[in-house]
């Protein structure tokens, strides 16, 4: 039976980007050797690295002035490395779900940190709009996709700060303007890569501000002077996320990648707005194109257990919502085909007409 993988991450990748990457585990650029078992240091891998950083810069239109880092650790050690490199004094945090709460925890850790609005009290289901970020903050922290919560800040925020995101699981899924921000970074587990993989872009000359001692493996300087090798970088993801970027590029860019996300989006929220048995979680202005979150009607409550068994027996994978938020949550990232969420539309349906 063929799978949809609806999974929010590790999640979808494209069939090709799969196939290049098995390809290369066997046999990389016809070396005879997998590139499980070569240097990051040869002279083969120092292309993959260059070409992933050139398509970055290219398909994301970054500025003169920034550098694309692929680094270990997850967005989850960003969180600490944003507030190492960056907070001297004082930063602003906008809370807007259990990411962005993680980052702003690691912030306290380094200076005052100013929570400018947060949705905590509504299960973080909307995106705070009326608040003002200090104008003396040293940056403003933004998480621009709530993957649990299916809440998105889908265009680049008008603040006179410099903007800090984490853009894990919206990254390449629409155009953004890199000039507002110092830093953009992101686990590649979502949109972009397998596990493994952090991609940050930072903005070189807001470097060196801190009057901190910062660890060496902590320093961005440091991944910028290695160009991502100042120690064995995470190969395979890299190469992985190499064979995506390419894909994105041929596909029309970001440009397209988003024109396919509000499609897929659209009709999936239409179903869910449409169909009696079920309603959507987040607040239909902050609605996440990547992440979309639902929960049975509360009075069919009692059969979530069979629509998910329902489902998964037509071939949905990873529509279980989170732990914290429950119900159903159908992540569509680039990769996600449409026939696949025209696939869990007909289920709803279906399932609406044996009730
Ligand atoms: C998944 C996710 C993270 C955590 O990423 P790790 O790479 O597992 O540390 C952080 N932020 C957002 C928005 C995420 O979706």
């Amino acid at each position: 039976m063929k799978k949809h993988n609806f999974n929010a991450g590790p999640s979808i990748l494209p069939r090709e980007v799969i196939e290049q990457t098995a390809q290369a585990v066997l046999d990389f650029n016809g070396s005879g050797l997998s590139i499980l078992e070569i240097s990051h240091r040869a002279k083969d891998f120092q292309p993959v690295v260059d070409e992933a950083v050139a398509l970055f810069k290219e398909l994301l239109n970054i500025p003169e002035g920034y550098s694309v880092l692929f680094l270990g650790g997850g967005a989850s050690l960003e969180f600490c490395m944003v507030p190492y490199n960056f907070l001297e004094k004082k930063a602003a945090y906008l809370n807007t779900g259990v990411w962005a709460k993680k980052a702003m925890k690691e912030a306290k850790g380094f200076g005052e940190v100013v929570e400018v609005a947060s949705s905590a009290e509504a299960t973080y289901t909307y995106i705070p709009k009326d608040y003002t970020v200090p104008a003396d903050v040293d940056y403003f922290h933004i998480t621009t996709n709530n993957t649990i919560y299916g809440t998105e800040l889908k265009e680049d925020l008008d603040v006179n700060v410099p903007m800090i995101a984490d853009m894990s699981s919206d990254i390449f899924s629409r155009p953004i303007d890199v000039s507002k921000y110092i830093c953009i970074y992101g686990g590649a587990q979502k949109n972009l890569a397998p596990a493994g993989v952090t991609f940050v872009i930072v903005k070189n000359e807001a470097l060196g501000k801190v009057s901190r001692y910062i660890p060496t493996m902590l320093n961005y300087q440091t991944h910028i002077d290695g160009g991502s090798m100042f120690n064995t970088p995470p190969v395979l993801p890299i190469y992985t996320a190499l064979q995506t970027l390419r894909w994105i590029k041929a596909q029309g860019g970001v440009k397209e990648m988003e024109r396919r996300a509000i499609e897929k989006a659209d009709m999936l929220y239409a179903e869910i707005d449409r169909n009696k048995m079920f309603v959507g979680t987040a607040a239909k202005e902050d609605r996440s194109r990547m992440n979309i979150c639902f929960v049975m009607a509360p009075e069919y409550k009692e059969l979530e257990a069979d629509f998910m068994k329902f489902a998964t027996e037509r071939g949905m994978v990873g529509i279980k919502g989170h732990r914290s938020v429950g119900g159903f949550r159908a992540s569509c990232y680039n990769a996600m085909p449409k026939e696949s969420v025209q696939a869990l539309i007909d289920c709803m349906k279906e399932f609406e007409a044996m009730h």
